[in-house]
């Protein structure tokens, strides 16, 4: 491809709303245009790095036995109704009606349209397994499209679904897809890490593992531990209780005066207490349900085992300031769990049952109690593990300190169990012929988020740094001058023989300074750039750098072509 006819319109300046880098970097080496929040156009050099990952996926789907199909990306509200998701999926699901008034929905996922396919298509255990796949764009009516490609309201998944007939099925077929997931995100050149995970709205109860692409401007806050090779998205890693202080309770507990007193840190600070010997009491509500919330006061509350160990379907919120005083007679600053309201359940994370002379609201404006002690002056109807994990704890598995990263989740696999297949009815024969439900697994890689991913790994202050497996091309030729027919001549030869090795190269014959084509090399990020000028011509030789390093070493031209081929097969290994 010549750069002079190529759509690939480069800024020098950070687009505004780019927050980023990613997102700064695919404007501004025009990857992408945006169209609408969360909706965007690939230009020729983004959709190119699309389509390779998108084969490489693909490749690795296949060898494992995977099957490509297409699946209709409307789908038709009945069967989220039969799966139970209609009502609980919320403002995500774009949802539409035709001219009928018929309800449809635009496929965040795609559970409910393959276990349709599958009950009408699957009888016998000797169909099993099944493994199906296709790559297609999603929609999801997000909160806060953002960050580019990398929180879309449209946006490309890979995603597969495995049918077995028992566990020891579903477990093989979810190693298979882990097993590809590591290798396809090897193959792309990222640093990554399989963590566990939590199910989310996709459900299942039999384990989850995200894919982690390793970046500080991550969303997703991971822990791994130091020792072992334990490693789990922070908000699903199970916690270690642990007591702070052994202090046995001097006396009675006592109500203090808090005037003007409403925070964790209020109180620490007015009483000049640490805030592990603080309560905190938080009061939840969903549909029916009212819930006191009990952790140390240094701790955090995570959301996420709460709602999986009491929420069901109906996610708890934290009540509102009205809801509280109506409740518990006070401010939300003042509540505690000394004597709440008869029949109000009290949920507690399992370090508060060790505190021993602990501070908690007395459920009176301005008012807390001290010497309070767990147990005695307050039940606990619940202990559940209901906190944050904290870089530095002890890892559950082998005792070494977790460390913290971040990362962006690139992939996520899933063990479904029966959920979709037993709510639609997707069964077979046994051997015996006793009618089962399938076994099924979900495996989903977001393959444009991947692109943002591997930017937000791979860039510098001058551009982005593609790894050589997905660039959008893997050599640039820069013309230093094109008013030197040399130059200009040995540049279409060098091209052109490139490509005939099977190099994807493009030719920058563009009519500017050395320097502008330079700088949008860099910014593009081509893995080598060729560079002919005419001093170094004059002497037969080529100017070759690497992008990654800047290493330039001075080639023969007539040994070019080959040079670049053999470092391309180089850097494809692995
Ligand atoms: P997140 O927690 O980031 O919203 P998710 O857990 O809801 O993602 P999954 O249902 O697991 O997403 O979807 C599979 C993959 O699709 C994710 O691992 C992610 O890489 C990608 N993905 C999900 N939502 C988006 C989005 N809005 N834009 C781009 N990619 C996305
Ligand atoms: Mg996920």
């Amino acid at each position: 491809m010549l750069v002079s006819q190529l759509l690939n319109p480069t800024l020098r300046e950070v687009p505004a709303e780019a927050e980023v880098i990613s997102h700064q970097l695919m404007v501004r080496a025009g990857l992408i245009r945006k169209s609408a929040s969360g909706l965007y156009t690939y230009l020729p050099l983004g959709l190119r790095v699309l389509k390779k990952i998108e084969a490489i996926v693909r490749e690795e789907m296949d060898a494992r036995g995977g099957q490509e199909i297409l699946m209709p990306i409307m789908q038709p509200a009945e069967l989220w109704k039969e799966s139970g998701r209609w009502d609980v999926y919320g403002a995500e699901l774009f949802r539409l009606n035709d001219r009928h008034n018929r309800e449809f929905c635009l496929g965040p996922t795609h559970e409910e349209i393959i276990t349709d396919l599958v009950r009408g298509e699957i009888r016998s255990y000797k169909q099993l397994p099944l493994l199906l796949y296709q790559i297609q764009n999603k929609y999801r009516d997000e909160r806060r499209p953002r960050f580019g490609l990398m929180r879309g309201r449209e946006f490309v998944m890979k995603d597969l679904y495995s049918f077995d007939r028992d566990e020891a099925g579903l477990h093989e077929s979810y190693q298979k897809m882990y097993d590809a997931y590591c290798r396809i995100f090897s193959r792309c050149g990222l640093t990554y890490r399989p963590v566990e995970a939590d199910p989310g709205a996709i459900g299942g109860t039999g384990g989850s593992h995200e894919f982690m692409v390793l970046a500080d401007s991550g969303e997703n806050s991971v822990v791994y531990c130091s020792g072992c090779d334990y490693a789990a998205n922070t908000e699903k890693s199970e916690c270690r209780p642990q007591a702070v202080e052994d202090i046995s309770p001097e006396g009675e507990m006592k109500l203090v005066s808090t005037p003007g007193v409403k925070t964790i840190e209020d109180i620490s600070e007015f009483l000049a207490v640490p805030k592990t010997t603080l309560v905190k009491s938080l009061l939840y509500q969903g549909d029916e349900k009212t819930f006191l919330v009990l952790v140390r006061g240094d701790r955090t509350l995570n959301e996420i085992k709460l709602n999986n160990a009491l929420g069901g379907f109906v996610s708890l919120q934290l009540a509102s300031p009205e809801v509280v005083e109506e409740i518990m007679g006070c401010g939300p600053g003042s509540v505690g769990p000394v004597k709440v309201p008869e029949g109000l359940m009290v949920v507690a994370d399992a370090e508060v049952p060790l505190m021993k002379k602990a501070v908690c609201g007395a459920n009176k404006a301005e008012h807390h109690y001290v010497d309070v002690v767990s147990g005695r002056d307050f039940r606990i109807d619940q202990v559940l593990d209901l906190r944050m994990v904290e870089p530095g704890e002890a890892c559950l598995k082998c005792g070494a300190p977790l460390k913290e990263a971040r990362g962006i989740e690139v992939g996520q696999v899933f063990k479904l169990g029966t959920k979709y297949s037993k709510a639609l009815g997707a069964n077979f024969l046994d051997e015996k012929g006793v009618e089962k439900s399938c076994v099924m697994g979900c495996y989903g890689v977001g393959v444009s988020r991947t692109i943002a991913a591997a930017i937000e790994q791979n860039h510098d202050e001058f551009g982005i740094v593609w790894p050589m497996p997905i660039a959008p091309y893997q050599c640039v030729i820069v013309t230093a001058s094109t008013k030197d027919t040399l130059v200009v001549e040995t540049a279409d030869k060098l091209y052109q023989e490139l490509k005939s090795l099977g190099v994807e190269v493009v030719l920058d014959d563009r009519d500017e300074r050395a320097g502008v084509k330079f700088k949008d090399a860099d910014l593009v990020g081509y893995p080598l750039r060729v560079t002919l000028g005419s001093k170094t011509l004059a002497n037969g030789q080529v100017e070759l750098r690497e992008r990654k390093s800047g290493e330039t070493q001075l080639v023969k031209a007539e040994d070019l072509a080959q040079q670049v081929k053999t470092m391309i097969e180089k850097a494809l290994q692995c």
